[in-house]
C-alpha cells in the first residue's frame, strides 16, 4: 500500500488522466455544455399542447419554407413564423418567469430542509484516493416519502387542480430554463471553490483524477473537485454531488409525471393504462434508487467523476426534464393500450428490473461483505489493490450486466407511446373546441418519445467504456485476468 502522501501527489498531478468525451472543444465539453440545453428546449417547443407532437409543419419541410416570393430570406423567415406559431414560442423574455424561479428555488429549499429536518442514517463513504472516508448523511427514501404524501393529500382535496401540478403545467419550459441556469452557476461555483484544495487531504478534499487537466472548459465541465460540500447557515455542511443526484432532479422527475399525470385527468376525465404503466415503472426506478441510496457510494459518479456541469446539468436538467418525456406526451395524446400490451410492457419492465436490482445489490452485498451468506458461495479475484472482482453470479455473466437490466426497463418507458404522433386540429363537430388526432403523424413522434432508449444505449456503452478504461488503469494485469474469464462487456454473447 502507497502511503497517503503518494497517492495524493499523483491525484493532483495535472493532466496525467487523459481526456474523455472528446476532449474540450471538438464533440466533448463544448458540445454538450452549450448543446444540449438547446436540445432539452428543442423537445420542450417541438413536442407541445399547441399544434402538435412533433409540430406538423416539421414533416413538410416544402410548406414550411415555401413563401410568397421565393426568396431565401422569406421562405426562412415564414419557416420561423410558422413555427414560433406551431410551438407557442414566449419569446427569448418568455424562457423564465419570476413565478417558476421561486417555484424552483421552494423546491431546492425544501429537499434541504427534509435533508436536514428527517432523520438520517450516516454512513461512511468509499476509501478516498488521498485516504479517509467521508460520512453521508441519507434520508433521501423518507424525504420522497413526504414529498409525495403532501402531494397524494394536495390531489385527494383539490384533484388535478392541486397547485403543484397546476404551477408545473403552466410553467414547464421556466422551470426547465430555471434548472439549466442553476446547473451552470453550480457548476462554475464548485469549479471556481476547487482551487482551494490543497495537496493532501487534511480537509478530506481531493481533485478528481481526470478533473485537472489544466483545460478551463473542459475541467468546468467534467469536475475539477471529487466530492464538493459546503456549509450553509442553519443546514449545516451539504455534500452537493450526492444531494444533486438523488433529491432535486431524480424526484423531481417522478413530480413532473405525476404532473403530467394531473394533465391527463384534467384534460380527459380518465387517467390511461399507458400513462400509469410509465408513471409507475419510472416511479418504482426512482424510488429503488433512493431506497437503495447507500448504493450510490460505488458507483462511478461518485467514486471517480468530478462534480461539474456535466453532471450538474445531467441531474438537475437532463434527467428529470428528458426523461418524462413519455408521460408528457401522453397528457395531450392518450393511449389505450389494453390488457395484452400491458402485460407484455409490464414482463419487459419486469426482466429489466430482475437484472438491474438483482445484479446491482449483489455487487453491493459482496463489497460491503464478502461473507455474507447471500454472497459468500460467489467466486472473485484478489486484486493487487486489494479489492475483489467477482467472477461468477451476475457479474460473471458479463463485465455490466447491470447496464442490461436498466436498458431493458428502457423499453417499457417508451413502449407505452405506441406510434407516437400527433397534431392538434380545430373540432368540425364542436366550434371552438380542438381535437387531437393522430391523422398523418402515426410514427413522427418515434425520435421523440423513444429518444431516451436510444440515448441511453449511447451512454451505457459510453459508460462501460470510460469504466473499463478506470478498472485497468486501477488493476492493471488482474482486470486483464478478469476480461479474461469474462469476456462479455454488458450483453453475454453479444457485446
Ligand atoms: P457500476 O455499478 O456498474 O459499478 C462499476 C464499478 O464496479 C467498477 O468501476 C468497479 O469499481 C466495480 N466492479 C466492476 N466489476 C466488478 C466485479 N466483477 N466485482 C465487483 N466490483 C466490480 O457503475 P455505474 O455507476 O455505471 O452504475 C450504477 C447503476 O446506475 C447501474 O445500474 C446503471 O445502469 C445506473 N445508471 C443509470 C443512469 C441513468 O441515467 N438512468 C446513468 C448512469 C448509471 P471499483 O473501482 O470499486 O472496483
Amino acid at each position: 500500500m502507497r502511503n497517503a502522501a503518494a497517492k495524493a501527489a499523483e491525484v493532483v498531478k495535472p493532466g496525467a488522466h487523459g481526456y474523455e468525451f472528446g476532449g474540450p472543444y471538438a464533440l466533448g465539453a463544448f458540445v454538450i455544455s452549450f448543446g444540449l440545453p438547446i436540445l432539452c428546449w428543442a423537445f420542450a417547443f417541438l413536442c407541445n399542447d399547441v399544434s402538435g407532437c412533433p409540430a406538423p409543419s416539421l414533416l413538410s419541410p416544402r410548406k414550411l419554407f415555401a413563401s410568397p416570393s421565393f426568396s431565401s430570406h422569406t421562405g426562412w423567415q415564414h419557416a420561423i413564423d410558422t413555427l414560433k406559431k406551431e410551438t407557442g414560442w414566449p419569446g427569448f423574455a418568455g424562457l423564465i418567469n419570476a413565478e417558476a424561479a421561486i417555484g424552483t428555488l421552494a423546491w431546492y429549499g425544501l429537499s434541504l430542509f427534509l435533508y436536514v429536518l428527517l432523520p438520517a442514517e450516516e454512513v461512511k463513504g468509499t476509501e478516498l484516493r488521498t485516504g479517509g472516508r467521508l460520512t453521508y448523511r441519507f434520508n433521501s427514501f423518507i424525504s420522497a416519502l413526504a414529498i409525495l404524501f403532501s402531494c397524494a393529500a394536495g390531489t385527494w382535496v383539490l384533484g388535478p387542480d392541486f397547485q403543484v401540478w397546476t404551477f408545473i403545467n403552466r410553467n414547464y419550459v421556466q422551470i426547465m430554463t430555471t434548472n439549466i441556469i442553476i446547473s451552470y452557476v453550480l457548476a462554475t461555483y464548485v469549479y471556481l471553490r476547487s482551487f482551494a484544495v490543497k495537496a493532501g487531504n487534511s480537509e478530506m478534499r481531493e481533485l478528481a483524477a481526470g478533473g485537472h487537466s489544466g483545460n478551463i472548459l473542459y475541467d468546468w465541465f467534467i469536475g475539477r473537485e471529487l466530492n464538493p460540500r459546503v456549509t450553509l447557515p442553519f443546514f449545516g455542511e451539504v455534500d452537493i454531488k450526492s444531494f444533486m443526484e438523488l433529491r432535486p432532479g431524480m424526484l423531481g422527475w417522478v413530480v413532473l409525471n405525476l404532473a403530467f399525470m394531473a394533465k391527463q385527468y384534467k384534460s380527459y376525465g380518465y387517467i390511461t393504462d399507458s400513462m400509469l404503466i410509465v408513471v409507475i415503472t419510472q416511479g418504482i426506478y426512482v424510488i429503488d434508487a433512493l431506497y437503495y441510496e447507500s448504493a450510490i457510494l460505488t458507483t462511478i459518479d461518485l467514486t471517480t467523476d468530478g462534480f461539474g456541469f456535466m453532471l450538474a446539468f445531467g441531474d438537475l436538467v437532463w434527467l428529470p426534464f428528458t426523461y418524462s418525456i413519455q408521460a408528457r406526451y401522453l397528457s395531450v395524446h392518450p393511449v389505450i393500450l389494453g390488457p395484452w400490451n400491458v402485460l407484455a410492457i409490464l414482463s419487459v419492465a419486469g426482466v429489466g428490473y430482475f437484472i438491474f436490482r438483482g445484479s446491482n445489490s449483489q455487487k453491493n452485498a459482496f463489497r460491503t461483505n464478502s461473507d455474507d451468506p447471500a454472497v459468500s458461495h460467489l467466486e472473485y479475484i484478489q486484486t493487487a489493490n486489494g479489492s475483489k472482482l467477482l467472477t461468477t453470479g451476475w457479474w460473471g455473466r458479463a463485465r455490466h450486466i447491470n447496464y442490461i437490466g436498466d436498458w431493458t426497463m428502457s423499453w417499457a418507458y417508451c413502449l407505452p407511446t405506441m406510434l407516437s404522433g400527433y397534431k392538434i386540429v380545430n373540432s368540425m363537430l364542436t366550434p371552438g373546441s380542438r381535437l387531437v388526432t393522430q391523422d398523418g403523424m402515426k410514427g413522427a413522434a418515434i425520435p421523440i418519445t423513444y429518444f431516451y432508449m436510444l440515448y441511453f444505449a449511447v451512454l451505457l456503452v459510453h459508460r462501460q467504456m470510460r469504466d473499463d478504461e478506470k478498472c485497468r488503469r486501477k488493476y492493471g494485469k488482474d482486470w486483464d485476468e478478469y476480461c479474461e474469464k469474462v469476456p462479455w462487456r454488458i450483453v453475454p454473447y453479444v457485446y
